[in-house]
């Protein structure tokens, strides 16, 4: 058993993948390619988002949005305390100051009121700018809560989506509800492809602008007229060609992750805390995520068992010594000690998650 299974969804749709990838390498346009706008125009389609910009990573992706509003030193920028490193490491990068904020137990996701009270007690040098939520573990972070607290404080919303895509409040998709929503084309991620990518999504056509001269060395209207600095950062025709495929069929997979969540949960509820979605939400499902006494333990055991887990994440952003923080955030530290991810992909199996599952509930009926 692998912890994420990305060769049987590849065997699924060989055929039409080889295909896409033969027409490239026939038509030779390797970098910006015409299977780079029709996968931006099939993302808008998905999403309906107004504007979608590949990009050459998630990472470059959150970068490339902080940039868009001038974002950088003497600037700072509330985000969760619990997600990849990178989601604080753009803020960083650019010189700008992030200050972490408590996460919701039971979604994983910033918690609003947390949220709002950080920015009401701040009274640190740098200026608030923007809120970098994460949909974590694919979803959706409490937008409704979140959006009236960025419009109060005259903050800019960047929505974290790298772990996001497919994972709805109502009818609205990820990748719309920020300002700037940003993803990653990791081939772990809900939607990934076969190397780098990411791309960043937009309501405003001036932002939208914006971003593809910043992708694209601060480009101007002429080929080699630079009006800003920007950044070298592309999506590849070839991973552009794969995910054109891949969006095809995204939304029966994450029916069959949720078949998959809703029989992991069904399966462990007694013996864990398991993963909450709100009502009205979709999750995607990046990861499914139990909240354990003695996780190291259980990790331990399931490897023994040849299961496979994660742990998603052992340290909160802030306790990460490249940043610097002395804010003590009691519930993302917490989660960083209980939680871990266990095996999903729409590929998985009934009866690999009961194995799994019976696993975890034997080990919980010995140790009580
Ligand atoms: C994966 C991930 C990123 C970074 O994406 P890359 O494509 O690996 O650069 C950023 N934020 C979150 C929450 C992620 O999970």
């Amino acid at each position: 058993m692998e912890f994420i299974d990305l060769k049987s969804q590849y065997l699924s749709i060989k055929e039409a993948i080889n295909q896409r990838i033969q027409t490239v390498l026939h038509h030779g346009q390797y970098i910006n390619g015409p299977e780079v706008s029709e996968l931006e125009e099939a993302l808008c389609n998905y999403t309906k988002a107004k504007h979608c910009i590949t990009c050459g990573n998630g990472t470059d992706a959150l970068q490339l949005a902080l940039m868009a509003y001038d974002i950088g030193p003497g600037d700072a920028v509330f985000t969760t305390s619990f997600s990849f490193f990178a989601t604080a490491e753009a803020i960083g990068l650019l010189g700008a100051t992030p200050v972490f904020v408590d996460i919701d137990p039971n979604t994983y996701n910033i918690c609003p009121n947390s949220l709002s009270n950080t920015l009401l007690n701040y009274n640190g040098n740098a200026t608030p700018r923007a809120i970098i939520t994460v949909d974590l573990f694919g979803l959706p972070a409490d937008y409704p809560a979140i959006k009236p607290i960025a419009d109060e404080f005259g903050l800019k919303m960047i929505e974290d989506a790298a772990q996001g895509m497919g994972g709805k409040i109502g009818d609205d998709y990820a990748g719309t509800f920020g300002d700037i929503s940003t993803t990653s084309f990791f081939p772990a991620k809900p939607l990934g492809c076969y190397g780098d990518g990411g791309a960043l999504f937009t309501p405003h056509e001036d932002i939208a602008d914006k971003l593809r001269s910043l992708k694209n060395h601060g480009k101007g209207t002429h080929k080699y007229e630079h009006i800003r600095i920007g950044m070298n950062s592309r999506l590849d025709t070839i991973q552009a060609a794969v995910l054109i495929e891949k969006l095809k069929i995204l939304e029966s997979e994450i029916e069959k992750r949720n078949n998959i969540a809703a029989l992991y949960s069904q399966r462990l509820s007694d013996v864990a805390q398991i993963p909450t979605v709100p009502e009205n939400y979709r999750s995607s499902w990046a990861q499914f995520t139990l909240g354990v006494h003695n996780r190291d333990k259980l990790q331990e055991e399931l490897a023994k068992a040849r299961i496979p887990s994660q742990v998603y994440y052992p340290a909160p952003l802030h306790r990460q010594t490249a940043m610097q923080s002395n804010q003590i955030l009691v519930r993302s530290e917490r989660a960083s000690q209980t939680a871990i991810s266990l095996p999903i992909t729409a590929y998985t199996s009934p009866d690999t998650i009961e194995l799994i599952t019976s696993s975890i509930i034997k080990r919980h009926h010995i140790q009580g």
